[in-house]
């Protein structure tokens, strides 16, 4: 199928959207914590490339009102790059707990430490320097030149892709539509104020251009949008169906010890969760391939009823619960005992989270034994 739109946009339309845009910009922009707003600009104010960085990178595959909290937590902590290159690595992993993608964590420490020791602790301006570094793909680097350096940029997320495809009414499905999308938002950033352009399309993608129901009446370019025009905002951008996601299954040992304790594990440095706290646990197998039992102690282990069921990027995880109290002297194959004043299980990793909260009724209550809620988090 042909799209409406087969050539990019004449300067002139173009021209009319980015102004459409920037004006509704300069009225309606969020506020953000790591965010210099239109006014702010205006008056000379330029924002600090760690915050935008930071930011980009937190922003990515979450929402702007998960990232409000733990973003300032960091900046209080590591006010700025060289802070966060100089931080500990399990800290900033204990810290990054409840955003997901832990590779990205550990990227995140990784560019901190090169922009240090290759950049002097500035980050470059450029995309091309910005994309050498640890952790930084094409979105991120075109993010950060556009909206810290003010260079002109194409910024393209799936907030961005969304809008185009109504601009342009772009009929051809994601995946296969990304370059032509791409092209398009190419095509529409300015010499001018790009940095402002870039996070004018992700506020009207995040507030406007929503996924469901599109608020195109309120939309300060329905009268330049073709998939309005055409009836078709809503149905766009089309998707070719996902393939199901394989399913793994695992089992968990939750275990506390009589004066409290909890025992738990740190995973491998790579791979999923990598460098996490957790539960001690079998590996994830595929369906079909029972996971076998590998307790990390002798002890009487009771299963629990209900199964945490979480999905990641690839495949969706069934973990089964086993709990089992010990005494004062039992000896973990696997994993160290954390005492409860240290153990926070706001800092473990969402689905251990979860196999927590699920196996928590299992475990009578005891004074000294529950855990304190805060941002505490183990030395195991
Ligand atoms: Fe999106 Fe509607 Fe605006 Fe077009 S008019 S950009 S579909 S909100």
């Amino acid at each position: 199928m042909r799209d409406a739109v087969d050539a990019l946009p004449d300067r002139g339309r173009a021209a009319a959207i980015g102004a459409a845009l920037l004006a509704w910009y300069d009225r309606e922009a969020r506020a953000m914590p790591w965010r210099v707003g239109p006014g702010e600009r205006l008056a000379g104010a330029r924002p600090d490339p760690y915050r935008v960085w930071l930011s980009e990178v937190m922003l990515q595959q979450t929402t702007v009102a998960a990232v409000r909290t733990p973003f300032l937590r960091f900046l209080e902590r590591w006010p700025d790059v060289a802070a966060l290159a100089a931080a500990e690595d399990a800290e900033v992993m204990a810290a990054w707990a409840g955003l997901g993608y832990y590779s990205r964590a550990r990227n995140l420490l990784a560019c901190a430490r090169a922009v240090t020791a290759r950049h002097g602790g500035r980050f470059p301006a450029e995309e091309a320097a910005l994309r050498m570094l640890p952790g930084i793909g094409p979105y991120t680097a075109a993010a950060v030149a556009a909206i810290a350096f003010d260079r002109p940029a194409a910024v393209v997320d799936g907030n961005v892709e969304r809008v185009v495809a109504r601009l342009f009414a772009v009929e051809t499905p994601l995946p296969g539509a990304k370059p032509r999308l791409a092209a398009l938002a190419a095509a529409l950033t300015p010499e001018r104020r790009p940095g402002d352009h870039a996070q004018a399309m992700m506020d009207l993608g995040a507030t406007v251009c929503t996924p469901r129901r599109p608020g195109c009446p309120a939309c300060p370019l329905a009268g330049l949008c073709a998939g309005r025009a055409r009836g078709l905002a809503e149905e766009l951008p089309r998707r070719r169906p996902r393939p199901e996601r394989p399913e793994r299954r695992g089992i968990a040992y939750l275990v506390r010890r009589a004066d409290g304790a909890w025992l738990l594990e740190r995973r491998p440095p790579r791979g999923l969760l990598g460098g996490m706290l957790g539960w001690p646990g079998t590996d994830w197998t595929a369906a079909g391939d029972p996971p076998a039992p590998a307790p990390p102690l002798a002890a009487d282990w009771r299963p629990v009823a209900a199964e945490v069921v979480h999905v990641f990027t690839h495949f969706r995880l069934r973990l089964s619960l086993a709990v089992a109290e010990v005494g004062g002297d039992a000896v973990p194959t696997r994993g160290s005992f954390v005492a409860p004043a240290a153990f926070s299980p706001a800092a473990l990793p969402t689905v251990m989270r979860k196999a927590f909260e699920l196996a928590r009724p299992a475990f009578p209550p005891r004074a000294a034994a529950m855990p304190q809620r805060g941002p505490v988090s183990p030395g195991a």
